[in-house]
C-alpha cells in the first residue's frame, strides 16, 4: 500500500488534475493506492477570505463565492465527458449553496468562530477530491471516495487540531483492511472532533493527512506531489540557484520545515518517522525528476549542511530581571504561560548569566504572549525583580540545518562571518544541543540577502555573485563596463565570480535591473530611465539589500563622494576612482577607513594615484608587513608630464595644455592639474596611507603658474596662459640649458610634503619618463638605499578603468 498526496497547485485546474490522474493510474498499477488531495490552489484562501468579508458585513463575498463555483464548474467541464458530468456538477452546486447559507449566517450575525472557519475551509478539499474521483471513475478506474472525517479524529482545537492517534490509527487501519478498491481518494486537511464537528489540521495540513494514513496502514511509502522537484537546499523563491536535495533524514527535513521550508508541513514527518516509512517529494509537473527521499539515515555526501530555511513574521520576547538569577522555575513559568495560550515557540536562547530569556514566536501571537507572561510574572514585575516583557518585532529566523554539523568545528564561524561581511545584524542565536541546526534571529528585511549569502557560502560550488552599482559612465565608466563585459567568461571560469551590474547612473539618469544590466545595450536603456539623484541611487542600493554589493564611483563629484559613509555603514563596499573623499579633510577620510573596518566592507581607491598602477596596493603591502615609509618622491600628474614632455616652444604652452585636455589626460577642469592641486591630493593620499595625518594646508605648493591664469573661467585660463607665454618659455629654456628636464615633483619626507616644478638631471630616477607615465619612489626601512619603484602609464581611460576593475575584484574577494 502507498499513499500519494497532491498539493493545491497539482490540482489547480483541469489540465493539472489530468496529470494527477495519470500519475495515480500509473502508480496504482501494481499497488493499492490512497491519494490525499488538497483544495484547488488558492481556494482555501478565498474561502476563508469570504468568511472574513461576510463577518465584516462586506457583501463582496458573494462575488468571490461565484468565482469559487465557476472555477470548479469549469474544471469539471474541461475534465469530464459531458454525459458523465451531471452528478458532479450538481454536487458542486449543492456544496456552493450550503456555503452561501453559511456565509449568509455569518453576514447576519457578524460572527466568525474558529469552528465556522474550519467548516468553511473544508469545502475546498471536499470539492477537489470529488472532482478527482469523478474523473477517475469516468475512466473506469477502480476508485472510491472516502471522507477523511470518518477516519481522522482530533480534539476541538479548531484551525489547528491535534489528532487522537490511537483512535485514528485504529479507524484507518480497520477501514483499509476491509477495503478492496485499487484507488481511494481522500480529502486532505480535514478531520472531525468527538462531537462530529469538522476540524482542520492547520494550513498546509494535507501533507499531515497523508502521513497519518500512511502510518496507520503501514504504507510502503508516501509520495508528496507538489510544484518543485524536491526539498531544496533553500526556498527557491528566495534563492534561484537552490538545488533539490537527493536524500535527507527525517530529522533534517523536520528541522527545515519547522524553520519555514513550506514544501512539507512540519508535523508530517512525525508519524512516518516512527514507522520508518520513506517519504518522497516529487514534482507533478516534472514526474521524471528524481525528487527528494526523506528517510531515517542522513546520507554522508561530504556536505555538513543539508539546507537553509527561514521563517518570517517573528517577534522576540525578552524577559529580563535581576530577580531571575539562580531562582529555579522562571523558565518553566514562562513556557507554561505560552503553552497555556497554545503559543508555539520557534526558538529559545538564554544567556549563561541567567539574567534574561529570549523566545522567538510568531508575530500573530505577540499580544497574547505579552498579556499572559506579564500576568504570570505580575508579582515579580511589581516588586521590580523582573522587567515587563519586551517585544521586538519585524524579525525573521534563518536556520542552517544538517545532521553532520556536529563534530565539524567552524560552521557557525563561517555562518556568522558571512552574515557579518554582508551587514546582516544578528539579534539572537540558538544552537540546539543536538547540533542539527544553528538559527539566528535577524531583521525581516535582511532575509533574502542572508539566505543567499549562506547558500553561496555553503552550497554554491558554482559561482560567487557580486552585485555592482556604478555611478559615472563617461569616458572611464563606459570603458569599465566594456571590460566587465569582455571579462565575464574569464571571471566565471577562473575566479568563479559572476559580476552583475545592477545599477548605473550618469549625472542625468539612473537605471536599475535586478537581473543584471545587459552590458551591450545599457546606453539605450539609460537614456530613457529615471532622473538621477545620488540620494535615491543610494536608497535603491540599500533597499535592494543584495549580498556582496559593491558601489563604484567613477565621477569627480563631491556629492557622490559624500555618500560613501552611508553605504559602508550598510556593508556595501566602495570602490572610488573619485579622489574627493580621500583628499577631503582627514576626519572624513579616517571615518571612511574606520567604517570599512567596522562594517566589514572594503573601501578601495587604487586609481586615486597613478590610475591603474599598483601604487596604493604596493604601499599597503609594505605597511601591512611592518615596513615604514620614510620618504616618497613621485611624478604623479599625467597632464603635467604630457605638457612638459611636449612643450619645447614650437607650439605655445596654452596649445599644448589644450592638446592634453583634448586627449583626455586632464581633470575636467585642467587648472586642477596645472595648479598642482591634483598632485597635492595624490601625495596627501599616499602620506595618509603611510600613516601620516596630513591635510591639504600642510602641503607646500611651489606653483609655476602665474596667479593671473588661475582666475575666472576655463576660457579665461587659456587666454591668460597665452599672455604669459614668455614665462613658460623661459622655464623651458633654463632647464634645457642646464641639460635637465622639467618635472612636476611631489615629495613626502618624514611628515612633510611639498609639490613643485624641478629641473631633473639625466642620472635621476625621475628623468626617464615618457608620455603620460607616472613614477613613485618609496624609500622605506627596507628600501632605504634603492627605492621601491612603481612606474608606468599613470593616466588614460583604459588603464584607469582597469584599476577600478581590479579594485572591484579585490572587494569581491
Ligand atoms: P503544495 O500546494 O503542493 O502543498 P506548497 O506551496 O505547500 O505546495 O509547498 C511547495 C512550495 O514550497 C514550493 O513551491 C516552494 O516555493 C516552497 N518552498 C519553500 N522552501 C522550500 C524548500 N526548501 N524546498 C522546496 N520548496 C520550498
Ligand atoms: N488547502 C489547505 C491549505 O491551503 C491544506 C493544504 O493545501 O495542505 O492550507
Ligand atoms: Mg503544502
Amino acid at each position: 500500500m502507498q499513499v500519494l498526496k497532491f498539493g493545491g497547485s497539482s490540482v489547480a485546474n483541469a489540465e493539472n488534475i489530468e496529470r494527477v490522474v495519470n500519475i495515480i493510474r500509473q502508480r496504482s498499477e501494481g499497488e493499492k493506492t490512497i491519494a490525499v488531495v488538497s483544495a484547488l490552489g488558492g481556494i482555501t484562501d478565498i474561502l476563508l477570505n469570504c468568511g472574513t468579508m461576510a463577518a465584516e458585513g462586506n457583501e463582496a463575498y458573494k462575488e468571490q463565492l461565484q468565482v469559487i463555483e465557476a472555477r470548479h464548474m469549469e474544471t469539471v467541464k474541461a475534465l469530464i465527458p459531458v454525459t458523465l458530468q451531471s452528478r458532479i456538477l450538481s454536487y458542486i452546486k449543492t456544496q456552493c449553496n450550503e456555503l452561501e447559507d453559511i456565509f449568509n449566517g455569518i453576514f447576519l450575525l457578524k460572527e466568525l468562530s474558529s469552528a465556522t472557519k474550519d467548516r468553511i475551509a473544508s469545502y475546498g478539499e471536499l470539492l477537489s477530491s470529488h472532482i478527482l474521483v469523478s474523473r477517475l471513475l469516468s475512466l473506469n478506474a477502480d476508485a472510491e471516495w472516502k471522507d477523511a472525517r470518518e477516519l481522522i479524529m482530533t480534539d476541538s482545537n479548531h484551525t489547528a487540531a491535534t489528532v487522537d492517534s490511537t483512535f485514528t490509527n485504529n479507524q484507518v487501519y480497520q477501514y483499509f483492511s476491509k477495503n478492496n478498491h485499487k484507488i481511494t481518494i481522500i480529502p486532505g486537511f480535514i478531520a472531525v472532533d468527538s462531537n462530529k464537528r469538522t476540524t482542520t489540521l492547520g494550513r498546509g495540513g494535507s501533507d499531515y493527512t497523508a502521513a497519518i494514513i500512511a502510518a496507520a496502514v503501514n504504507a510502503d511509502k508516501v509520495e508528496i506531489w507538489t510544484d518543485v522537484s524536491g526539498m531544496m537546499t533553500a526556498d527557491p523563491r528566495l534563492v534561484p540557484t537552490a538545488k533539490a536535495i537527493a536524500r535527507i533524514s527525517y530529522q533534517e527535513a523536520m528541522e527545515l520545515s519547522h524553520f519555514g521550508a513550506k514544501v512539507i508541513y512540519p508535523p508530517t514527518i512525525q508519524p512516518v518517522m516512527k514507522k520508518e516509512i520513506p517519504v518522497w517529494i516529487k514534482n507533478t509537473f516534472k514526474p521524471e525528476d528524481e525528487g527528494t527521499l526523506i528517510e531515517s539515515v542522513s546520507p554522508h555526501n561530504g556536505k555538513n549542511i543539508r539546507g537553509i530555511s527561514s521563517v518570517n513574521e517573528i517577534v522576540l520576547l525578552s524577559l529580563e530581571g535581576s530577580g531571575m538569577i539562580g531562582i529555579p522555575g522562571f523558565s518553566k513559568r514562562l513556557f507554561e504561560a505560552l503553552s497555556h495560550e497554545k503559543i508555539n515557540v520557534i526558538l529559545i536562547t538564554q544567556g549563561s548569566s541567567e539574567h534574561s530569556i529570549c523566545v522567538g514566536i510568531e508575530q500573530q501571537n505577540a499580544n497574547l504572549a505579552k498579556q499572559s507572561i506579564d500576568k504570570t510574572f505580575s508579582p515579580e514585575i511589581e516588586n521590580g525583580k523582573v522587567e515587563p516583557l519586551v517585544i521586538e518585532s519585524g524579525l525573521s529566523v534563518i536556520a542552517l540545518v544538517g545532521d553532520n554539523m556536529k563534530n565539524h568545528p567552524g560552521i557557525s564561524g563561517k555562518m556568522f562571518g558571512a552574515l557579518g561581511r554582508n551587514g546582516v545584524n544578528v539579534r539572537a542565536i540558538a544552537q540546539g544541543s543536538s547540533e542539527r541546526n544553528i538559527s539566528a534571529v535577524i531583521l525581516r528585511n535582511d532575509v533574502k540577502k542572508a539566505v543567499n549569502v549562506l547558500h553561496e557560502e555553503f552550497f554554491e560550488t558554482t559561482y560567487k555573485h557580486l552585485h555592482l552599482f556604478i555611478v559615472g559612465i563617461g569616458n572611464v565608466g563606459s570603458k569599465l563596463l566594456a571590460q566587465l563585459h569582455q571579462q565575464q567568461a574569464y571571471l566565471q571560469e577562473h575566479l568563479r565570480l559572476q559580476i552583475k551590474v545592477i545599477g548605473i547612473a550618469n549625472s542625468r539618469n539612473m537605471y536599475f535591473d535586478d537581473d543584471g544590466i545587459n552590458l551591450l545595450t545599457w546606453k539605450d536603456k539609460i537614456q530613457q530611465s529615471e532622473p538621477m539623484y545620488i540620494e535615491r541611487f543610494v536608497e535603491n542600493i540599500q533597499s535592494k539589500n543584495l549580498p556582496n554589493s559593491v558601489f563604484a564611483d567613477v565621477t569627480a563629484n563631491e556629492q557622490v563622494a559624500h555618500s560613501y559613509d552611508s553605504l559602508l555603514q550598510r556593508s556595501v563596499s566602495v570602490v572610488a576612482c573619485n579622489k574627493i573623499a580621500c583628499s577631503s579633510p582627514y576626519q572624513y577620510y579616517k571615518k571612511l577607513k574606520n567604517l570599512s573596518k567596522e562594517y566589514n566592507a572594503q573601501f578601495l581607491f587604487e586609481t586615486n594615484v597613478g590610475a591603474g598602477l599598483p601604487v596604493i596596493s604596493s604601499l599597503n603591502d609594505l605597511v601591512r608587513s611592518g615596513d615604514q615609509v620614510n620618504r616618497i618622491e613621485a611624478v604623479l600628474s599625467g597632464t603635467l608630464n604630457f605638457v612638459f614632455n611636449h612643450y619645447d616652444g614650437s607650439k605655445s604652452f596654452a596649445e599644448v595644455v589644450k592638446q592634453a585636455q583634448t586627449e583626455g589626460y586632464t581633470e575636467p577642469d585642467p587648472r586642477l592639474d596645472l595648479s598642482g592641486t591634483d598632485v597635492m591630493r595624490k601625495i596627501m593620499i599616499l602620506a595618509r596611507e603611510s600613516g601620516e595625518k596630513l591635510e591639504m594646508e600642510d602641503i607646500t605648493n611651489h606653483s609655476f603658474m602665474p596667479p593671473a591664469c588661475m582666475q575666472g573661467t576655463v576660457a579665461d585660463f587659456y587666454k591668460e596662459m597665452a599672455n604669459h607665454e614668455e614665462h613658460f618659455l623661459s622655464l623651458y629654456k633654463e632647464a634645457a640649458e642646464a641639460g635637465t628636464k622639467l618635472k612636476f615633483v611631489a615629495t613626502y619626507d618624514n611628515g612633510k610634503a611639498s609639490v613643485g616644478l624641478q629641473q631633473i638631471p639625466p642620472q635621476h630616477d625621475l628623468y626617464h619618463l615618457y608620455g603620460k607615465d607616472n613614477v613613485v619612489l618609496f624609500y622605506t626601512n627596507r628600501y632605504s638605499e634603492q627605492p621601491l619603484v612603481v612606474k608606468g602609464a599613470g593616466a588614460g581611460a583604459e588603464v584607469t578603468a582597469s584599476g577600478v576593475f581590479a579594485d572591484i575584484i579585490r572587494a569581491a574577494r
